[in-house]
C-alpha cells in the first residue's frame, strides 16, 4: 500500500481503519478506499476471533524484527514478549525507541519483518482482519474528531446508544456535555477536526476535552484491549489526576498498554516494559526498576528533576 498514505497521518488513519463503521467517510474516501485496500494485500485469515468476556487474551510478540517500507533500518530489533491479560502494562523509552512502532504492528498497521505476533497462540495473521481489529479500543495522539454530532464520534455511528454514551461522558468527566449529543461539532476546523492534536483553540471543546472525548469513544467501544498512546496529553494537571484515580473503573479487567513520555503517569502500572533502540532493555514494576538504577532509573530521575526545577 502506498507509503505516501502512512506518511500523511498514521495514527489519524488507524483511527479511521478501527473505527470504519464511520458513516461519512465520503472526504477520505479515495485514501481510505486505497488504505482499506491493504486488507487484501495482507495475508488475512479467516480465523474467527473468541469472544470472552473475560477479556483474557494472550498476546505474545516473538523475536519481532521490523523495518518501515523503503528503510534499511531495523527499528524493533527481535522484541520477544508477553503482554500481560487483564493487566495494566506501560512503553516507556526515549523518543524513536519504537513504542509506537510496536502499537502499529499489534493494531496490523504493518507486518512484522521477521517473526511473528500471536494472540492465544496463534498468529494474528490466521485471524479475520476485522474481527482482530474489534477486539482494540485504541487512542492514537492524533484521536481525530469527526465534524459530526458529540454522540456520533463517541459512538462512531449514527445509531447509538443515549445511555451508553451519557455513561462514557460521566467516567471521563464530560457530563455537562449530555444535553449536547445531538449537536454537530462542525465548528472545529479541518485540522482540528481531523487529527490535529493542537487543538486548544476550538471553541467548542478545549483540547483536553477533545482529548477526553476521544477517550470517551474508546470506552464507548469497549474493547478486550485498551491502547491509549499518550492520552492525556492536552489534560490539564487537575484533569489528568482525576482520569488516572479513575483509571481502574475506566478500563475494568481489560488488557490495557499504555505508552506516555510522563513517567510519572506509567508507575501506576503493574508492569512496565522499557524499549530503547528498538529492543526491550528491562522490565518490571516500578519499585524494582528504580532499584536496578538501569534506562528507567535514569529517566525518572531525569523527569523528577525537570519538575523539581520548574
Ligand atoms: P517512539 O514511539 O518510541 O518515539 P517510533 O516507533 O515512533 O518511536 O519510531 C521508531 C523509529 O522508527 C524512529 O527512528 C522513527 O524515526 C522511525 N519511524 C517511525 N515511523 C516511520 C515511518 N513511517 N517511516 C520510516 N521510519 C519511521
Amino acid at each position: 500500500y502506498s507509503q505516501a498514505i502512512i506518511k500523511m497521518n498514521e495514527s489519524l488513519l488507524a483511527t479511521i481503519v478501527f473505527n470504519h463503521e464511520i458513516g461519512d467517510m465520503m472526504r477520505y474516501m479515495d485514501k481510505l478506499t486505497e488504505f482499506l485496500d491493504m486488507e487484501n494485500k495482507f495475508e488475512t485469515g479467516s480465523i474467527p476471533v473468541e469472544k470472552r468476556s473475560d477479556h483474557q487474551y494472550n498476546i505474545c510478540f516473538e523475536d519481532v524484527w521490523f523495518k518501515y517500507p523503503g528503510s534499511d533500518e531495523y527499528v524493533l530489533k527481535g522484541v520477544t514478549c508477553e503482554i500481560n491479560s487483564n493487566q495494566k502494562s506501560a512503553l516507556v523509552g526515549p523518543n524513536g525507541a519504537g513504542k509506537s512502532t510496536f502499537i502499529k504492528l499489534l493494531s496490523r498497521l504493518y507486518e512484522p519483518t521477521k517473526g511473528r505476533i500471536t494472540l492465544n497462540g496463534v498468529d494474528i495473521k490466521k485471524y479475520d482482519y476485522k474481527e482482530y481489529l474489534s477486539l482494540f479500543s485504541v487512542v492514537f495522539q492524533d484521536f481525530g474528531l469527526f465534524s459530526f454530532s458529540l454522540g456520533e464520534n463517541i459512538s462512531n455511528s449514527v445509531e447509538f446508544h443515549k445511555k451508553k454514551v451519557h455513561e462514557c461522558l460521566f467516567k471521563t468527566g464530560l457530563e455537562k456535555y449530555g444535553h449536547r449529543l445531538d449537536e454537530s461539532l462542525n465548528e472545529l476546523s479541518e485540522v482540528e477536526a481531523f487529527g490535529g492534536s493542537d487543538s486548544s483553540s476550538n471553541e467548542k471543546y478545549s483540547g483536553g476535552e477533545q482529548q477526553k472525548i476521544a477517550i470517551a469513544r474508546a470506552l464507548y467501544k469497549d474493547g478486550a484491549f485498551v491502547i491509549l498512546d499518550e492520552p492525556t496529553a492536552a489534560l490539564d494537571p487537575i484533569s489528568e489526576y482525576e482520569i488516572y484515580q479513575n483509571f481502574d473503573s475506566l478500563v475494568g479487567d481489560k488488557t490495557c498498554i499504555y505508552i506516555s513520555h510522563r513517567m510519572s503517569s506509567c508507575r501506576f502500572c503493574s508492569d512496565i516494559i522499557v524499549l530503547n533502540d528498538g529492543s526491550i532493555v528491562e522490565r518490571g514494576n516500578h519499585e524494582q526498576l528504580i532499584k536496578d538504577e538501569k534506562l528507567y532509573c535514569d529517566m525518572w530521575n531525569a523527569q523528577a528533576k525537570y519538575y523539581t526545577a520548574s
